[in-house]
């Protein structure tokens, strides 16, 4: 690889993440009062560490130095509590900033972005990454600028007393630094292998034990069993290694600390010998060449927190870098009553072309069917023109007018589409009827739409009516009832345009037949365009299109196509399965 496009990227890193912060609005007030404590604890440390350097060199005047030891000691704990205060402050600001920066940024993606990571990786993302974020900046960032003022302060008051120790001090603190990074790299290398081993068992035991009905059913009890054994093995060998590791390298440190602690004593034994130096001022600046080594230890190690850092601050720049859904540029959509037209329409969803140069009319005012083999593309038909996917050639217009004119944000709104999933969220069965409605519909009219999608009898059976609460995803309901809450609530909203994917699929025979007599009569003169895959379904068209490979294969009114149409007529033969 060219050394120009290791620069780029590296560069290209920075950039995001210094973009991401800018971004995030961090509380740079809090910061500045945070850094402010911590370059205050500096300077009066600095003074702690002579004043008990007289001490220990046996000067113990109350006034002049037993006095102001304690007073410094004094300040220099309420410093160090408010500085605690402020830091856990700072940090907590910077979590809510940073998650609502993603939270807003997720909700504005795509779909297309979902495609390709998932909503489980959204999850982390928005609740651990961000974590790592303020993480790095206040125990990494923030340190390293207040470490440095530090090691400069304890420079500058060891040359005081004499130049030659300060630079002979520097000489001798490289050999320290080589060891602990070697010591370092091996322990983070350790731990590092000790968290992926253990996250790959985590993430084996959770997959399985939560589809442990697809692990029965499959008959792959002995196969898992062994595979979960074999990672929990690997976990172990990577624990007893670090834990032979870290035994030797105990004492090596010990060893290192001491050779380390002689030197200094001798180079400043040396200085005092000479008369360089007074006695208070050799212990004082065996206390500071101490807390340099430390300061320089702790320098090691936010490198090595810094790389494990790094892949959370490269996921949340990179979801903050990708582009947004422009919601709100366009005309407000108003009536999308007339006729859908996908004119020479080009659409993939990644590489592999799935329509090409496709064009479809659908009839206005009627109810249309999207029938064909599976992947064909009569979902993907619906996406397009609810335009969750942008397309890359030709339009979609409805009534003749082109759909992306209008603003995104008023033209979903100006439809409704149940989807596949039928999704429900954890609340009452009001809210999920009512949702993405400004206006508090009465229970007459929730009464009404039931009785429509088949499901008012049920409500009425539940003690708590309306405000029965259903758990996440609408766990407490059954598939069949989920699709007719679902179509409920899509028809509250008593839109031109109706879009259902195989909505009423899990449901039985009668049920089907009853929820679409109720469509036909609510959505009477309206268009309502659906995917079936089942024969039944389909009767309820006016109009059918049947899409194979992405093209269409036939169109026109149900009876010509019923008849003429081989796959539909498979269709029709094909016994009805019973559901619900
Ligand atoms: P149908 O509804 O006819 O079963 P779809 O419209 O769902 O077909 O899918 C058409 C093709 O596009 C299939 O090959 C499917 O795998 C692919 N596809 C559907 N959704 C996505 C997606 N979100 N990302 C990538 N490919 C997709």
């Amino acid at each position: 690889m060219e050394f120009s496009a290791i620069f780029r990227k590296k560069y290209g890193s920075f950039r995001r993440f210094f973009h991401m912060l800018l971004q995030a609005r961090l509380p740079f007030l809090w910061i500045a009062l945070d850094l402010a404590f911590s370059f205050g604890i500096i300077n009066i440390g600095v003074s702690a560490t002579e004043y008990s350097a007289k001490l220990y060199a046996g000067e113990v005047d109350f006034g002049t130095v037993v006095l102001p030891f304690l007073v410094v000691t004094i300040i220099s704990l309420v410093l160090g509590s408010l500085s605690g205060i402020v830091t856990n402050v700072c940090t907590a600001f910077m979590n809510r900033n940073l998650r609502r920066m993603v939270w807003r940024k997720a909700v504005r993606l795509p779909l297309s972005f979902y495609d390709e990571g998932g909503p489980r990786e959204m999850i982390s993302r928005i609740t651990q990454d961000t974590t790592s974020i303020s993480n790095l900046i206040m125990r990494i960032i923030i340190p390293i600028i207040t470490g440095a003022y530090s090691s400069w302060m304890i420079l500058q008051k060891i040359s005081t007393y004499d130049a030659a120790l300060m630079w002979s001090l520097v000489a001798i603190l490289p050999v320290y630094v080589v060891f602990n990074f070697i010591m370092g790299r091996l322990n983070f290398g350790l731990n590092d292998l000790i968290n992926l081993r253990n996250a790959q068992l985590t993430a084996a035991i959770s997959e399985k034990a939560g589809n442990m009905m697809l692990v029965k059913t499959m008959g792959t009890e002995e196969s898992e069993l062994q595979a979960g054994v074999e990672k929990m093995e690997a976990s172990y060998k990577a624990s007893v290694m670090s834990t032979a590791i870290g035994q030797i390298s105990q004492p090596m440190h010990t060893i290192a600390y001491l050779l380390q602690t002689i030197v200094t004593i001798m180079v400043g034994r040396g200085f005092y010998a000479s008369g360089a130096i007074t006695l208070p001022e050799w212990i004082a600046y065996y206390g500071f060449a101490s807390q340099l080594c430390n300061l320089l230890a702790d320098y090691l190690g936010y490198w090595a927190s810094f790389k494990s850092i790094q892949g959370a601050t490269d996921r949340v720049s990179q979801i903050m870098d990708a582009p947004s859904e422009e919601t709100k540029t366009g005309e407000a959509a108003g009536n999308l009553a007339g006729e859908i037209t996908l004119d020479h329409v080009d659409f993939s969803y990644g590489e592999v072309p799935l329509f090409q140069d496709l064009s479809i009319t659908i009839p206005a005012g009627k109810i249309t069917a999207i029938v064909g083999p599976s992947g064909s593309g009569k979902s993907t038909i619906l996406n397009l023109i609810n335009r969750l996917y942008p397309i890359q050639g030709g339009t979609v217009s409805i009534g003749g007018k082109d759909t992306a004119k209008y603003s995104l944000a008023t033209y979903r709104k100006a439809m409704s589409y149940v989807t596949q999933e039928c999704v429900m969220y954890a609340g009452t069965l009001r809210d999920n009827l009512c949702q993405g409605l400004k206006r508090s519909p009465t229970d007459a009219e929730l009464d009404e739409v039931c009785e429509t999608a088949g499901i008012l009898d049920y409500v009425k059976s539940l003690p708590e009516g309306y405000n029965t609460f259903v758990g996440e995803g609408g766990a407490s309901l059954s598939g069949g009832q989920r699709q007719r809450f679902t179509v409920a609530s899509a028809l509250l909203r008593q839109q031109d345009l109706l879009l259902l994917d195989e909505a009423t699929a899990a449901m039985d025979i009668d049920g089907k037949d009853r929820v679409w007599t109720g469509i036909r009569k609510v959505m009477a003169g309206k268009t309502v365009v659906f995917v079936a895959h089942d024969g039944q379904t389909i009767r309820n068209a006016d109009y059918i299109i049947v899409l194979r490979d992405g093209a269409v294969e036939a169109a026109g009114d149900r009876e010509v196509i019923l008849a003429t149409n081989p796959f539909c007529m498979e269709m029709m033969s094909m016994k009805e399965e019973e559901a619900d």
